[in-house]
């Protein structure tokens, strides 16, 4: 019988692309604890997925890149995060993101290309900055406080952004920024140059090896062409999917944990493994209901983005329902794993409890919950109206 990450592969070539991802991730796996425990960058996962290619996953063809479709990024990035969730959850903002420019063209052409063949050629990666200690959460609208202003042949940008996952290793990165002379906001191309430094605040339950730390600007020059049209296709943010990717990934890791636990632990007052026990059959049964519901709507919904190109922006509440579901439901899963395997979950010789504090950091990347369900609600009343 294959096993259940396995499920959702359809093709030769995605089977081939997965075991390509399963040895990363197994290397990946052994170096996890140190990295959580140390809170520190894992620079040498990201050589190894430099060296494998998987930097260019979603880079287009012509430029190189494997040009990967969100239901192939969704598969892999799951099993990436099978192995270790922090490097998974760092990777994919950056693949996520190419894949958003590569269908928004948000980034004007010629600043995409020179990404695109930077990633080919050097490795390069990118992400976006925009949360901020006042702000919060970008999706919530909350205004930048991170200004730029204008200068001779560019702009002049300053401020503090938090949460900058992959800021070890960047060059470049975008950030939002508010622009008082036109009371507006717009997203720019920074490259790392010596006004900007990274302060390392990210010390946190979980998610510890994804390098989030603070990253100040201080009257960064960025020229005028780096400042991005605000308006591109609207995709309907399907790219984010690699965020409930990341979180079904480490629960599949927990479950299968637990049922390997299951199978092989016998106290020794019992004929058999507690596997034969009803009640941890039960426990069983209950987290596949969690991760096999979740697998099918973020499945469901990556395929659905790939294939109804023309109405991606009415694939709004699938794709947050798909998310809300994976990440909630990733949590639970894990919570079963642990009361399955019982006391032992705990250790910190385990996997187990990192796996439980990494996958709580789901419920704080977007869409937040609150926001699937007003999203939801939305959708309901005006069905109706
Ligand atoms: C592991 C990890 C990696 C991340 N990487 C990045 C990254 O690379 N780049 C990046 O920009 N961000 C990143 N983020 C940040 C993330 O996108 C959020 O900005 C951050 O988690 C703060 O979100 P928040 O909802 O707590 O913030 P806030 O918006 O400050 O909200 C705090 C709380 O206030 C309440 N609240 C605030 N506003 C509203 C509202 N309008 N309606 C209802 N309730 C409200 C809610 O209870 C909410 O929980 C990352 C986060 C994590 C956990």
């Amino acid at each position: 019988m294959g096993r259940l990450i396995d499920q959702y592969i359809r093709s030769a070539a995605e089977r081939e692309r997965a075991e390509m991802v399963e040895a990363l991730a197994s290397r990946f796996a052994e170096r996890a604890a140190l990295h959580d425990r140390d809170g520190s960058f894992p620079h040498e996962n990201f050589a190894d997925l430099h060296k494998s290619g998987y930097l260019k996953l979603t880079v287009p063809r012509i430029f190189g890149g494997g040009e990967a479709t969100l239901y192939e990024l969704v598969s892999l990035q799951e099993r990436l995060a099978y192995g270790d969730g922090s490097t998974a959850l760092a990777v994919g903002w950056h693949l996520g993101q190419v894949l958003h420019f590569r269908t928004t063209r948000k980034l004007p052409d010629k600043l995409f290309e020179e990404l695109c063949r930077a990633i080919v050629d050097d490795g390069a990666m990118i992400n976006t900055f925009a949360s901020e200690s006042a702000s919060g959460s970008p999706s919530r609208g909350g205004k930048p406080e991170t200004t730029a202003i204008r200068t001779e042949g560019g702009w002049l940008i300053t401020g503090r952004k938090t949460f900058s996952t992959l800021s070890p290793i960047l060059d470049r990165f975008v950030v939002s920024a508010y622009i008082p002379e036109e009371d507006g906001t717009a997203d720019f191309l920074i490259y790392k140059n010596g006004q900007v430094s990274i302060i390392e605040t990210w010390d946190t339950i979980g998610m510890r090896g994804t390098g989030s730390h603070d990253v100040v600007l201080d009257s960064v020059f960025t020229p005028g062409d780096c400042r991005l049209p605000g308006l591109g296709i609207d995709d309907g943010g399907g790219w984010l999917l690699h965020i409930p990717a990341c979180y079904m990934g480490i629960a599949l890791a927990a479950r299968d944990f637990a049922v390997s636990f299951a199978q092989t632990y016998r106290p020794n007052h019992l004929q058999g493994p507690i596997a034969e026990l009803p009640l941890v059959q039960q426990s069983i049964g209950q987290m596949e209901t969690e991760l096999r519901t979740a697998r099918c709507l973020l499945y469901a919904a990556a395929d659905r983005w790939d294939r109804e190109t023309e109405s991606r922006p009415l694939l709004k509440p699938e794709l947050g329902l798909a998310k809300y579901t994976a990440t909630n439901n990733a949590i639970k899963a894990v919570d079963i794993a642990m009361r399955i395997v019982g006391g032992a979950s705990l250790s910190k010789k385990l996997p187990l409890e990192r796996y439980y504090r990494d996958v709580r950091a789901g419920l704080h990347n977007p869409p937040m919950d609150n926001t699937v369900l007003h999203t939801l609600a939305a959708d309901a009343l005006n069905e109706m109206r």
